[in-house]
């Protein structure tokens, strides 16, 4: 991969990160603060919970973002950023662009998932 385009994925997975930094700390005060209502009904109540795990879930997904963007600006450094992990090819641009902090190529993402071996 050319420098001009390494850096444009490095600048993508900046903003990425600040992103998901921002909304991570939103979402993970905002599921706080549902669980210190006091005086509701148990309805209330098992609704709160519902949304709370359901902030909770997607607080997850976006930590699990985080330290995929986190390794991505690792590879960067190491200078094999866009290099599938699994076949050693290049990953497609048009996935990067995508999911800039993507490990895989298409096929063996799909292989992998497939396999259960990975999520994302
Ligand atoms: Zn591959």
């Amino acid at each position: 991969m050319k420098d001009a385009q390494i850096q444009y994925f490095k600048t993508k997975l900046h903003e990425l990160r600040a992103d998901l930094l921002e909304s991570l700390k939103s979402r993970y005060d905002e599921a706080i603060n549902l669980g210190t209502d006091t005086g509701k009904d148990s309805a209330d109540e098992a609704y709160s919970i519902y949304s709370r795990n359901l902030m909770l879930g997607r607080v997850e997904t976006d930590a699990l973002k985080l330290r995929l963007v986190e390794q991505a600006l690792n590879r960067i450094r190491e200078g094999t950023y866009g290099v599938c992990m699994e076949c050693g090819e290049e990953i497609e641009e048009r996935r990067l662009e995508y999911v800039p902090f993507a490990r895989y190529c298409t096929e063996c993402k799909s292989e992998l998932e497939k396999k259960g071996v990975i999520k994302m």
